[in-house]
């Protein structure tokens, strides 16, 4: 089947008031991750990868020394990327649930310092890319970030969250500001109940 641009699962406008635009919103979502949709179409037809599940196309794809096939990687990774991103955003300023914040407590010391290394990661990462908390193959929580489209399925891991750190995501909101687009996130943007769910069904 061929990829599909889903819709934001709230407005525009819905995030504004916490800081990220609606400008934003239809320049990440409606043409950026658009773009990913479609050129990750076009380069899968008539490939091995044509009706194979994005995640399988993700896996499949990763690392392959072809430059065919870093084209349909780089699509099919930040196709499946923003589809997570907004997922893990939304306007409720949801509370963190309390098993999540448990979990989350006994890996890294404490929730800021959880934020205080996810930021540090997220702004440490040198170009494009993303920061991330996984549930690693061993089971434990970690912070990692990534170049480019690489996610953690490219490593058997699980995204509980994942933060964008193209300047895309930011610049206009933010401009250069990379570490205050990350706080942020993290204070106003995040869905826990989201983070908490796929917790859940690591
Ligand atoms: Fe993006």
């Amino acid at each position: 089947m061929a990829f599909e641009l889903p819709d934001l699962p709230y407005a525009h406008d819905a995030l504004a008031d916490l800081g990220m635009s609606r400008e934003t919103m239809e320049y990440h979502h409606d043409l950026h991750h658009k773009a990913y949709v479609d050129n990750g179409n076009k380069l899968i037809a008539g490939t091995e990868w044509e009706g194979k599940s994005l995640e399988d196309v993700v896996r499949g794809t990763y690392q392959k020394g072809a430059v065919a096939q870093n084209g349909i990687f780089n699509n099919a990774s930040q196709h499946w990327n923003h589809c997570q991103f907004w997922e893990m955003m939304g306007p409720g300023k949801s509370a963190m649930p309390s098993e999540l914040e448990a979990r989350i407590s006994d890996a890294f010391g404490s929730v800021e310092k959880f934020k205080e290394e996810f930021s540090a990661a997220g702004a440490g990462q040198f170009g494009s890319g993303w920061c991330w908390l996984v549930v690693d193959t061993d089971g434990a929580l970690k912070v990692t970030k990534t170049e480019n489209g690489v996610n953690p399925l490219c490593f058997g891991q699980t995204a509980l969250l994942g933060c964008d750190v193209w300047e895309h995501s930011y610049y206009i909101d933010f401009r250069n500001k990379r570490p205050a687009y990350l706080s942020n996130f993290l204070d106003h943007l995040v869905n826990w109940e989201n983070v908490a769910a796929r917790l859940s069904h690591a």
